[in-house]
């Protein structure tokens, strides 16, 4: 049996990287994600690369969230890559179709209307006036005695004339030249969230934002996703982090788990290697709804502010009882540390 877009979709919230795409769109950072054009590799997404590693990747991932129904897409332009080296920075040249040479000089049409005359602009060209080369009257007014009508092209390589070009591409990395039927040419899309799977991924990718606020309002960074640096040199990624001036020290840090039932203890454990590693001044697990048994040993074990809530509103009040508690706790201890 395949499996349904619903159960890929449930499968994709469980995905970090589908979560951290998610975060980004439900805190408001991002409304639309935008291609960004780069003269060297053509259409790429930053922020989707900076979450999966390259650009290849970026836009396999964006693209498979909108084929399971995550992001919505329009089309934002169509990019012509080299068919040999596949680069998108590529320009069009304008080649007269007999010859194909991009020696082409283009120029404009006039009409004299009086007597009808038309011919290339620099035929009626006499120093800094225009003149009728047949019934030698001046040209004064546009759109009363003449008009522009058209172009016209002179091949400057077999000298055939000829008012539409064929294009071709040149490309700029390898210097292919190669026409329209060898083009890639390719749809680059602009995505934004699905509003209808916010209530379907659940209350924990809504979360961010408040959690955000609550940071934000009593003078702290935010960062989400937060990278943080460990003693060992890596770099550890948290749904939150928080910190104050940038002391990265004294780091708060905070990941989301969501279940449908109850979370599991992996993502104790799993924030327990990061945590080992960074050495944050507090961290924080939110699991909606419930933690497993094993989990909350573990999170005590660990030392890892676990808070179980059913929703927002739960999860919040949580948070805050805890930070205040923990406030008032390295009050007492810095008060008993100077008797
Ligand atoms: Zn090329
Ligand atoms: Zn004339
Ligand atoms: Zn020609």
């Amino acid at each position: 049996m395949t499996k349904s877009l619903r159960d890929e979709r449930t499968e994709a919230y469980r995905d970090h990287r589908a979560q951290l795409v998610l975060s980004k769109f439900l805190s408001g950072e991002i409304e639309k994600l935008d291609p960004v054009y780069d003269p060297r590799y053509g259409y790429t997404y930053p922020i989707a690369e900076a979450i999966t590693g390259d650009p290849a990747s970026a836009e396999a991932f964006l693209s498979r969230l909108h084929e399971i129904g995550i992001l919505k897409r329009t089309m934002f332009d169509k990019a012509i890559n080299c068919p040999v080296c596949g680069s998108g920075n590529v320009s069009i040249r304008y080649c007269c179709p007999y010859c194909k040479s991009f020696n082409v000089k283009k120029s404009a049409l006039v009409e004299h209307i009086q007597c009808g005359y038309i011919d290339v602009e620099d035929r009626f060209k006499k120093t800094d006036k225009l003149m009728c080369p047949r019934c030698h009257n001046e040209l004064t007014k546009p759109e009363v005695n003449y008009r522009r009508a058209g172009v016209w092209c002179a091949c400057s390589e077999c000298g055939k004339n000829f008012d539409i070009p064929v294009p071709s591409h040149f490309c700029h990395e390898c210097r292919n030249v190669f026409t329209f039927e060898d083009a890639v040419y390719r749809d680059v899309y602009s995505y934004s969230l699905n509003e209808d799977v916010i209530r379907e991924a659940g209350v924990g990718y809504i979360l961010v934002g408040p959690i955000r606020e609550f940071f934000r309002s009593r003078g702290f960074s935010v960062e989400s996703p937060g990278f943080l640096k460990g003693k060992s040199g890596a770099s550890h990624m948290f749904d939150i982090a928080v910190t104050k001036g940038d002391i990265t020290r004294n780091a708060i840090v905070l990941d989301l788990a969501t279940s449908a039932d109850e979370v599991s203890e992996q993502s104790i454990i799993a924030m327990f290697a990061k945590v080992y590693d960074v050495a944050p001044d507090k961290s924080f697990l939110i699991a909606i709804p419930k933690m497993s048994e094993n989990g909350r040993k573990l999170a005590d074990l660990y030392k890892i502010n676990l808070i179980e809530a059913r929703n927002q509103k739960e999860a919040m009040k949580a948070l805050e009882n805890l930070l205040d508690l923990a406030e008032a706790q390295s009050e007492v201890q810095s008060t008993q540390a100077s008797v």
